[in-house]
């Protein structure tokens, strides 16, 4: 802690006379053997402590012995102070010395993951479509965690996926409508309101389920970015079942005409809850999922003169171990840390979390189960 009270000063950076590695090199590694990897590299200490890692910064310049760079791999899906969802296995860095300070000499977080040659994402769990979640056995989480830090999508990628929602729009015209009549009647949603959104219709699709490749078909839901672009397709299956297709980068749920609809702005997690109070008349942009989808809502909603609400999902109270009450309750805190960073975002304060009703799972089966939006 001597570094943090003594010198105050702007720390010094790292000679370039070791390199890290090519980040190429390190991704089918786990995050933390990213990092170990790359204070290997670099020539720098490190030694096995209570919480994880004690190690010499990459980004300033300090004594040998000096261990005041913490590295801690998760245990455990959490919220990040900003409210991001980070899943298990996913590694925070952190400098005791400068970690604090600001202004472009700090060890704050861009400076050090750069520091180690690695980007943001390097620090989660796989990486975009080059993925090896076959190295990480029993490890992954099943959480779809929209990457914040990957590359934007290039404008022939965004064409590629408005090509293949317009030929699965098609395919619905070409079954005279009768798909989104059956998904209308699944959801208890007007097929109008699923219209809005672009819902689409893929028969044959193919899917990976462990080692067999299955042929079956599809309902697909277009996501969005803040331009209103697609950039991935999020594939529902009649068993309920959703993947979302390879390559895409997670975005919102946008019905046509939303800017014209009355206010609030509901912001729900998932498709159906946003069709469902479309569906009531409504304006509805839906969430990818409970921590996704924050930075795009701040670019699709900035300006907007009308109250968002950010809806969250009641869950069950007693998931708990033999049914005890739960601890953890996923819903309920993920619309909390969501309206908390799009407050931050748009520097609006009149920006609420709600959840459903008592007694209904989200905002769908209330609709449904009330026959309207009161
Ligand atoms: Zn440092």
């Amino acid at each position: 802690m001597r570094d943090r009270a003594g010198h105050r000063g702007i720390p010094r950076r790292l000679g370039a006379d070791r390199l890290p590695r090519p980040r190429e090199e390190l991704l089918d590694l786990a995050p933390l053997d990213r990092v170990l990897a790359q204070l290997d590299a670099l020539g720098l200490n490190y030694q096995k402590n209570d919480s994880g890692y004690a190690a010499r910064c990459p980004h300033h310049l300090s004594d040998v012995d000096r261990l005041n760079f913490e590295v801690v791999e998760l245990d455990n899906d959490r919220y990040s102070a900003n409210g991001r969802m980070m899943p298990t296995g996913s590694v925070l860095l952190y400098c005791q010395a400068y970690g604090d300070l600001t202004g472009p000499d700090a060890c704050s977080q861009s400076n050090v993951i750069s520091a180690l040659g690695l980007w943001p994402s390097d620090l989660y769990p796989g990486v975009g479509d080059r993925r090896r979640d076959d190295l990480r056995d029993g490890r992954r989480s099943s959480l779809d965690s929209a990457f914040p830090s990957r590359t934007p999508p290039t404008d022939e990628e965004i064409e590629a996926w408005e090509e293949k929602c317009a030929s699965y729009a098609a395919a619905v015209i070409a079954e005279h409508g009768l798909p989104m009549e059956d998904l209308a009647v699944r959801l208890g949603v007007p097929a109008g309101a699923l219209a809005r959104f672009g819902v689409g219709w893929r028969c044959p699709d193919y899917r990976r389920v462990g080692e067999a490749t299955v042929v079956g078909r599809c309902w697909t839901l277009p996501e969005r970015d803040a331009l209103g672009r697609i950039t991935a397709i999020n594939r529902r299956y009649e068993d309920g079942e959703k993947r979302v297709m390879r390559g895409g980068r997670r975005g919102l749920y946008i019905p046509d005409g939303w800017r014209d609809l009355p206010g609030p702005i509901y912001c729900p997690e998932g498709f159906s809850d946003a069709a469902a109070l479309v569906g009531a008349g409504r304006c509805a942009i839906g969430r990818p999922n409970v921590g996704g989808g924050v930075e795009l809502l701040a670019g699709l909603l900035r300006g907007d003169p009308r109250p968002i609400v950010i809806l969250g999902e009641n869950d069950d109270r007693w998931a708990g171990p033999e049914g005890r009450p739960a601890w953890r309750r996923p819903g309920y805190d993920g619309a909390v840390a969501a309206c908390t960073r799009l407050r931050k975002a748009l520097l609006r304060m009149d920006i609420t979390a709600a959840l459903p009703p008592e007694g209904f799972k989200d905002i769908r089966a209330y609709i449904n189960g009330k026959g309207g939006l009161s």
